[in-house]
Formats: C-alpha cells, structure tokens, sequence
C-alpha cells in the first residue's frame, strides 16, 4: 500500500466520528501523492505524514455561563493548535451549534495549507465552541466570550498562538474576548485579530476575505482569457466573507443576483444591494425575509436554491458541504465558467471532481479564502510595531498577496503536470513550504 493510502487510512482508523477531517485530509494527501511518490524514503523515515495529520495539542474545556434568566448554561470550547513548523497558530474561532472536535479539525488542517500559502509565517490552528450566538442578547455574548475566555487565555498570546473571527464570530465577540484576556494577563498584545481599529485593528481586515475572493478570481479570469466585467455571479451565505465579495464584485463590474441564510436565500435580478445588506446582517442582525422591504423586485425563498440561478460565476460562501454533485450539475447545465470558494471546504469531493471534469475553473477555499488570514498577519505585523497602516496600503497588500498566490498553485500545478488543477497547484504549493519547514526542524 502506498505511503499516502497507509495515512488516510490510519486517520480514518483513529478518528471515527469525525467525517469532515477524513474528506479535508483524503482531498490534500490525495492530491500531495505525487510529490510524497518523489520523497517516499525521507517523508516515511520521518513519519511526515503522520506528523501532518496529527494536531500538535488539542484543548477542550468547559464553558459555563449565566443567561438573562439565571439560568446556568455549559458549551464546549475547543482549540486545536494543529502546527506551528512556520510561524504561531493562526486560524478563526467558530461559534456554531454544528462546531465538534471534528469539524474544528478539518478547519485547522486546512489553515496550515492556507496560512503557507499567503507567504507569511502563521502556522494552523482553529478553535470554537457549540453555542449558538443567535437570539441571545447582548449581555449573553459577553457573559459567553468571557467564560470562554477565562480558559483559552492559558494557551495563547501574541507569539504563541492568535485566534480571530469566524461563523459566528465577528468584531462585537472578539472585543469581549480581548477586553477578558487583557484583564486575566494584563497584557495588551496582538492576541486577537479582526479587533476594533481603536484597539489596535487593522483596516481592510473586515472586507478582506471577501474582497481577496474577487481579488483571486479576477486573476484566475484573466490569466485565461476572461474578466469580471459583466458577469452574473451567484453568491451563497450573507454573513463576513458573503458582504464583502457581493461588494468588490460590484466595483469589479460583474452583478451579483444572491444572497442565502441558514433559513433561506433572495434572488435580485436587478443586483443584491449591499447597503440594505450590511443594514440587515451588520446592524440589525435579522434574517434575510427582511431584503425584500427594501428592494420590492426581489423574491425570497425558503430552503436552498441558489445555485439553480443562471450565471457566469458561483461563489459558495457560507459554510462546508453546501454545493453538492447535484448542485453542481446545475451550474454546469446553466454554463458557470467558474467556482471559487469564499467558505471553507463548501464543495463536496464528488463536486469539485465533476466541475473540474467539466472544464469549470475552480478555486479551493484555502486559496481563495486566504485574504482574511493574510490580512490578520497584516494586523499581527502592525500590532508589533505599533503602527496603523491605512486602508489603501492595507488593501493593496492583500491584493498583491492574492495575485501572487493565484500564480504560485498555477505554478505549482504546472510543475507537476496538472495545469489549471488548483486544487492541487494550492495543496502541492502549501505543503512544501511546511514539509521543509518540519524536516529543518528535526523531529518534533
Ligand atoms: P458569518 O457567521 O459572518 O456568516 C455565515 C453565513 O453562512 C451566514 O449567512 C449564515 O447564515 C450562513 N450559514 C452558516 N452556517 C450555515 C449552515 N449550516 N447552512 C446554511 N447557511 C449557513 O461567517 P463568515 O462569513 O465569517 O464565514 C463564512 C465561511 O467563510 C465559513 O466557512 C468560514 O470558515 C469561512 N471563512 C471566513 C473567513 C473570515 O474572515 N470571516 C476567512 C476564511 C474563511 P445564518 O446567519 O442563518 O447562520
């Protein structure tokens, strides 16, 4: 049996019930098989693999709170410091009823390959809890964030490991969590990203994994003869990453018609306006039955069904296993060129495989997705030297850091005979850098 089938098969052995890290593990070693071929001797002397697979240190702990009630309530926090071979832990925090060790886990391996790919030194990690942030007041969040908190402060900090935003996560959270750390560690440091500017926040970091995602594609388009301008893009989700990609790609030219929640999603054929989208998601917090007050041309739907709308473009960004094969035919049937991921792992294996039978472009997550963690490096950067960079210099880091990227899993896929693969150009193009980094540092 192969070096790369020895691996997969062991993880499935030794994580059961933990699906989502099986599909993100077969997917990179799958597709790492023929460089681990060229390295078989070395990578199987110093258990590489198995290194890769295997979080570094993995903490679960117990977060009691108080609801407006009195009512005593215990989630489950988690922190997976999966590697840290090429700088600290660097990976979101999810606050989601689905969130278990598993999922957190797929989301770390991930963030290894994704944070190597931007071409900074931030290793992987990804943490979170099952609580669910939706419906509780004010006061609940905080009561949650510092009691989560209050354990996490253990094993982080500015040189260690940096936890930012994600599902359920958002600026009004990471304030909470910083105000608790700096009171438990007296420290004011750069623990957190995705914080407040006046607390040291960096600017662009908000829009930054949305406007990346375009930054990305608008490069993939022209490096194969296409642009953005005038293009119908379909995009899932309404939260972080959704806001910002609907926004620049509207700056870019095209016209995004979509938006969705966990509950239902608008189509508007005149273009989703972001205004009313940002009033809705950021300010008022409602659902997204609330579009239609603002913009009478639109329908609402419930259910799912945004990827049976006709378009040029499909940017899934809401959460993982959202496009499936049967969506995907859809896509194909209505003539989509191609399909870059705004979320995390949001197509399914059998999917990927056939958009890419098909000829459809396609950019995974941990390329695409990457402006947000590059820019929290960003901000990881200014908090050191206690500088804050404008947005236009922010910005056009985080676009520079995306063009670069595109051609680096070009190149990479090129290298090894899959041209216009990304999916194995971003894999191959993440792990040599982290491979080298591990086999220079011995066995640890
Ligand atoms: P938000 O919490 O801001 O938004 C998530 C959006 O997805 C919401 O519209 C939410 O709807 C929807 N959603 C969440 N879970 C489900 C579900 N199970 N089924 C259907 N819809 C769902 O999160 P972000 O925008 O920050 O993150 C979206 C994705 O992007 C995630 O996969 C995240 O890991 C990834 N990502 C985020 C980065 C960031 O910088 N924020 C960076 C890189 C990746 P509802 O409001 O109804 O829950």
């Amino acid at each position: 049996m192969s070096y790369v089938d020895e691996v997969i098969e062991r993880v499935v052995k030794e994580n059961p019930s933990e699906p989502e890290f099986h599909q993100a593990v077969k997917e990179v070693l799958e597709s790492l098989r023929v460089v681990v071929e060229a390295n078989e001797e070395a990578y199987r002397r110093d258990a590489l693999l198995e290194r890769l697979v295997n979080p570094e240190r993995q903490i679960k702990f117990r977060v009691p709170w108080i609801d407006d009630k009195g009512q005593v309530h215990v989630n489950t926090g988690y922190r997976v410091q999966f590697n840290s071979a090429i700088g600290p832990y660097k990976g979101g925090l999810r606050l989601h009823p689905s969130v278990n060790l598993g999922i957190i886990k797929f989301l770390g391996f991930e963030q290894i390959f994704k944070n190597s790919l931007t071409g900074l030194s931030i290793g992987g990690g990804k943490g979170g809890s099952d609580f669910d942030p939706k419906g509780k007041s004010d006061r609940e969040i905080m009561a949650f964030c510092q009691s989560f908190m209050t354990e996490l402060c253990k094993y982080i900090g500015a040189d260690t490991d940096v936890p930012a935003g994600d599902i359920g996560t958002g600026a009004r959270e990471i304030g909470y969590m910083y105000g608790q750390y700096k009171r438990i560690r007296n420290l004011f440091e750069g623990v957190l990203t995705g914080k407040a500017i006046s607390y040291g926040g960096s600017y662009a970091r908000t829009e930054a994994t949305g406007y990346g995602l375009l930054y990305i594609t608008e490069e993939m388009l022209k490096c194969n003869g296409q642009s953005l301008q005038g293009k119908t893009v379909i995009v899932s989700g309404s939260g972080n990453v959704a806001i910002y990609a609907i926004e620049k790609a509207g700056q870019l030219g095209a016209k995004v018609v979509t938006a969705s929640d966990s509950n239902g999603w608008v189509y508007d054929p005149e273009g989703i306006d972001v205004a009313a989208l940002k009033e809705i998601k950021e300010v008022k917090r409602q659902r997204l039955t609330e579009y239609k007050k603002y913009r009478p041309n639109s329908e609402y739907h419930e259910g799912k069904g945004v990827w049976g709308v006709k378009a040029d473009i499909a940017l899934p960004c809401a959460t993982q296993n959202e496009l499936n094969l049967e969506d995907a035919k859809k896509l194909v049937a209505n003539g989509v060129i191609a399909v870059a991921e705004g979320a995390n792992m949001p197509t399914t294996a059998d999917a990927t495989e056939y958009l890419q039978e098909k000829g459809v472009y396609f950019i995974p997550g941990k390329a695409a997705n990457a402006g947000g963690v590059a820019t929290s490096a960003l901000e990881m950067s200014q908090n050191s030297e206690r500088l804050s960079w404008t947005f236009e210099q922010v910005d056009a880091k985080l676009k520079e850091i995306m063009v670069n990227l595109f051609h680096n899993i070009d190149a990479a896929a090129k290298k090894y005979g899959f041209d216009g693969n990304y999916v194995v150009g971003a894999n191959i193009a993440g792990f040599e850098k982290v491979a080298d980094a591990m086999t220079a540092q011995g066995i640890v």
